[in-house]
């Protein structure tokens, strides 16, 4: 918290204290959505980004001074952050792009993005004294808080729809999460969820959107990108988009980064939202906001009243990004595609971003030349139903040798 100067709702503008506890702006209601308002000057006078290369904390917490925790703070021992870029020159071509690399956030401790989140959901939890943390999610926040809980040793509780996929659901429970399966939607998840947090003064409140922490712990992915590429950053940076905060978070990092002079550009940002659930691309395009649906194969895109738009609609203008929107035809595509061509195996939801890239060079919104990161947000061993839906079966044989040889198809 070294340089947070107070949070401000990004509706009405009022700034608050940042307290640990803060959701959403009381004068705007749960649309006002409050954003971590930080020192840039003083962090650009007084902090190296060669300390962050050579910096002893680990994980995400090299990123100590853009994050909203207390240095010598508590922290969960469960660490994020650091996964690798791969470079993926073979996807590039088949695609027809410059350069492309994918930021494999299935290698995080819970295998998605969601952890960057959820450690700092939990160092607020432990900073508080709670010792329930809560929240509804279309499956990996709640995988990756339950996880993060059993390390620090506290409870979750978790309200995820019927939709969430069988591995997700696994994980909360091996973690020892509490778990509700709302016979409902994701948004029948979150208002569940709200009110039973609303009940439980105890709890720790770790939904997406509301608390205006976690935010800031998707960031670090972005922060990352730009390290890795030993801050030359590339010409576009691919998310797909649910609720909006990881792709908010993403375009936040580099607007910081360049704000403190660290990097001397900001990526364009692509935020890819499903066909069947569209919210945030087009509230991007109409700027008027309407819940949508919630239909695609991509559960953690799943997001019909995304809570998070206005930061994710205004964080892509400002980068000179924009928007796409894929088919599950094209994610089954992409994430076979991906993993042929990289080693990467991707879960729908992270499979999108790689769908929304391919679609963006077909429509020549991205080009020839550029380079391109590309977020794959979570590991396809989540969801393995839908791996093999998209993949096809495997060739069945007698355990004969002839069998194989009559089975083995030619080298391609
Ligand atoms: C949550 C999630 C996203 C999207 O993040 P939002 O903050 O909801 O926009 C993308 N991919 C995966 C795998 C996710 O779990
Ligand atoms: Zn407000």
């Amino acid at each position: 918290m070294q340089y947070v100067k107070h949070l401000e709702c990004v509706l009405c503008g009022k700034t608050y204290p940042a307290s640990p506890t803060a959701t959403t702006c009381p004068a705007c209601g749960p649309s006002g959505i409050l954003d971590v308002v930080f020192d840039y000057d003083a962090i650009s006078h007084r902090e190296d980004r060669d300390e962050v290369i050579h910096s002893t904390d680990n994980g995400l917490w090299r990123w100590m001074p853009l994050l909203p925790v207390e240095p010598d703070g508590p922290r969960g021992p469960l660490l994020p952050g650091n996964t690798p870029l791969v470079p993926a020159p073979r996807l590039a071509e088949a695609l027809g792009v410059g350069r492309l690399w994918l930021k494999d956030e299935g290698r995080a401790p819970t295998a998605s993005l969601k952890d960057r989140a959820s450690a700092i959901g939990v160092a607020k939890a432990l900073e508080v004294g709670a010792r329930t943390v809560a929240t509804a999610s279309t499956g990996n926040a709640a995988s990756s808080l339950a996880g993060a809980c059993a390390a620090a040793g506290l409870r979750s509780v978790i309200f995820v729809p019927k939709t969430a996929a069988e591995g997700k659901v696994a994980q909360l429970l091996i973690f020892g999460a509490t778990v509700f399966q709302v016979q409902g939607s994701y948004a029948d998840a979150f208002r569940l969820a709200t009110e039973a947090i609303a009940e439980q003064p105890g709890w720790y409140n770790r939904l997406s959107g509301i608390n205006p922490y976690l935010v800031e712990g998707k960031k670090t992915c972005g922060l990352e990108i730009a390290l890795d590429l030993n801050w030359k950053v590339p010409d576009w940076v691919v998310v797909s988009v649910g609720d909006g905060c990881t792709v908010a978070g993403i375009a936040r990092a580099f607007i910081e980064l360049k704000r403190i002079g660290w990097i001397d550009r900001v990526p364009r940002i692509l935020g890819v939202q499903a066909a069947g659930s569209r919210a945030i691309a087009d509230a991007f395009a109409t700027e008027r906001y309407a819940p949508g649906g919630e239909d695609t194969i991509a559960d953690g895109i799943a997001v019909g009243e995304p809570r998070n738009w206005i930061k994710a609609v205004t964080r892509i203008k400002a980068t000179g990004g924009t928007f796409t929107l894929v088919t599950d035809d094209e994610i089954r595509e992409a994430m076979r595609l991906t993993g042929r061509l990289t080693g990467v195996f991707a879960e729908p939801a992270a499979g999108a971003a790689v769908a929304g890239l391919q679609k963006a060079t077909v429509q020549g919104i991205i080009g020839k030349s550029d380079s391109v990161a590309v977020v794959v947000s979570g590991s396809g061993l989540k969801d393995v139903r839908r791996a093999i839906e998209a993949a096809g079966a495997p060739l069945k044989v007698q355990p004969t040798i002839e069998a194989v040889r009559a089975a083995l198809p030619p080298m391609n």
